[in-house]
């Protein structure tokens, strides 16, 4: 199964959108993850239902309003 996907322009630069993640915080499967287009990194996540925004550090998640 593939995943929803949409590409959204945040400063110019070109970020992919991948839905459907397991919030860390809340549980619930409402998390965001942001990926650069160019390079396929994980930048950043956002979690619809609880609002926990993180970005990504070394490959671990680190939360930004925790
Ligand atoms: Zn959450």
């Amino acid at each position: 199964m593939s995943l929803p996907k949409a590409s959204l322009f945040m400063g110019g630069i070109s970020l992919e959108k991948v839905t459907n993640h397991t919030c860390p915080r809340c549980g619930q499967s409402e998390m965001n993850v942001y990926y650069s287009d160019q390079t396929d990194v994980r930048v950043g996540a956002w979690c619809q239902y609880c609002n926990m925004k993180a970005y990504y550090h070394n490959e671990e998640l680190v939360q930004i309003n925790s």
